[in-house]
């Protein structure tokens, strides 16, 4: 069945025009590097990618939720355990408020462990009369504003791979280590209960969710599950060299795996029907993600389909929409309509960030929490009125009480914004920010639940 994946080298994506790739200075050390790359060992196993596409499947179902989430753009300096275990830490109480409200499984996936590498719009950046390169992620260049550091260095892909080991090797440890143990759904709260009203709501939850968990010990029942997490990596498959180093052939398959992360998207700057990034990821067996920003057409999306997923595999192709507040609602139901009429099943993420930034008057570039929320509505009502699965949510987010985002739990005001600012490039939401939004799409996802699948008066079912 597919046949074309071993028949087409993964190099064809070298024919065709790459959009984003740095200008390299120095072609030479880029081949060197990109060399010693390919014989690195693999960040995740091709088995592991199967078993996420078969989680993603059970969301094209209706069947599970998926909750993806991370910085816009990670930083060498950040990779620390303590940064690292608190986007953990955030990813894991959100996903158990989502869990327990939703009553279906929720499937974590990380914008973490390889997220370097930044689109941008512009290739230069002028400051005070001074024209340098733009910052592309940590992966081509340093962010300050100086020659050297925005000079684009391949020995940046040798730290981007190790920043990325040592990332995943702080998860895994964190993971199976008995730190997303469903037992410590407390602990995860510690530092916060006492601080915010959005901590007390979870402290509520959890202790639900502690009665719960004791009354099926006492039961006799304790699966493993409560004492462990999945949780998967993914990042923008943007520097096709560093990505090609890392495709591999699946000894089981001998089919060609990224093992550079378990999912990879195709960003909205990236995803032209004919250049290298989507023949890149037509080439791969991973899960791969596609991100549709207002302008895109439905024939463009069923071309994507059939270039990303002909066999239509359910689990395959996760559509990232972001559509902006303002246009969820109008662009969003004649996609979906044409989708699903096509008989393709995509997993349909809403991502509420990249459609509703603008700039505050202080030069910050921010997104107001309500605008981020009513597209997550926005996504509900359009797959509810067509009784289709709003399949999870894409979020940039961070463990730290950072002010880059206005509005929600702590009500961060425009006024705010200079006063813990430190993204490296789109703003996040902050902890709080991060799980009133769960609580609040936690609702959105039962009230949807509520009205699709047990239509009609409450009271009719009682008599
Ligand atoms: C991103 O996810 O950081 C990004 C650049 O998104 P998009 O491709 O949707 O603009
Ligand atoms: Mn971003």
């Amino acid at each position: 069945m597919h046949a074309e994946h071993t028949v087409m080298s993964p190099d064809s994506w070298r024919r065709l025009p790459a959009a984003q790739q740095p200008d390299w200075p120095d072609p030479e050390a880029l081949r060197a590097v990109v060399a010693e790359l390919s014989d690195y060992p693999p960040l995740v196993f091709a088995g592991e990618c199967d078993q996420l596409r078969s989680r993603l499947a059970q969301v094209t179902r209706g069947e599970a939720f998926v909750l993806q989430g991370g910085d816009c753009a990670e930083t060498f300096r950040e990779v620390t355990a303590e940064k690292v275990r608190d986007k953990i830490k955030t990813l894991l109480q959100m996903a158990a408020v989502l869990t327990y409200a939703t009553s279906v499984p929720v499937v974590k996936i990380g914008r973490i462990a390889g997220q370097y590498s930044k689109p941008r719009s512009k290739p230069t950046e002028v400051r005070g009369g001074v024209e340098l390169p733009v910052y592309r992620g940590d992966s081509v260049n340093g962010l300050e504003f100086t020659p050297e550091s925005r000079r684009p260095d391949p020995e940046r892909l040798k730290r981007m791979y190790h920043a990325s080991a040592a990332t995943l090797n702080l998860i895994r440890a964190f993971i199976t280590g008995g730190y997303a143990d469903l037992r410590q759904v407390h602990e995860w709260n510690r530092d916060f209960v006492a601080s915010s009203p959005i901590g007390e709501r979870y402290e509520d939850l959890a202790g639900a969710i502690d009665d719960a968990l004791t009354f099926l010990a006492a039961c006799g029942a304790d699966p493993g599950e409560f004492h462990s997490a999945e949780f998967y990596s993914s990042h923008e498959a943007l520097l096709l060299d560093y990505e090609a180093a890392f495709t591999r052939t699946d000894s089981r398959t001998a089919l060609p795996y990224d093992v550079s992360a378990h999912m990879i998207w195709i960003g909205e700057r990236t995803r032209r029907l004919d250049g290298a990034h989507v023949e890149f990821a037509a080439r791969v067996r991973n899960p791969i993600g596609v991100k549709l920003g207002p302008g895109v057409s439905a024939d463009e999306a069923l071309a994507l389909i059939d270039r990303l997923d002909p066999a239509r595999e359910p689990g395959r192709l996760t559509f990232i929409t972001r559509m902006g507040h303002d246009k969820v609602r109008d662009v969003l139901p004649g996609l979906v309509e044409k989708v699903t009429a096509s008989g393709a099943q995509v997993v349909w993420l809403c991502d509420p960030m990249h459609g509703n930034t603008f700039e505050a008057p202080s030069g910050h570039k921010t997104r107001r929490f309500d605008d981020v929320l009513d597209e997550v509505r926005g996504f509900f009502e359009v797959h509810r009125a067509l009784a289709t699965h709003p399949g999870g949510i894409h979020i940039e987010l961070t463990g730290e009480d950072v002010t880059e985002c206005v509005g929600g739990g702590d009500h961060v005001a425009v006024s705010d914004l200079h006063q813990r600012y430190r993204t490296a490039c789109d703003p996040r939401l902050n902890r709080y920010q991060s799980l009133d939004l769960a609580f609040q799409v936690a609702e959105l996802y039962r009230e949807r639940t509520t009205s699709v699948h047990q239509p009609g008066p409450r009271i009719a079912s009682v008599a």
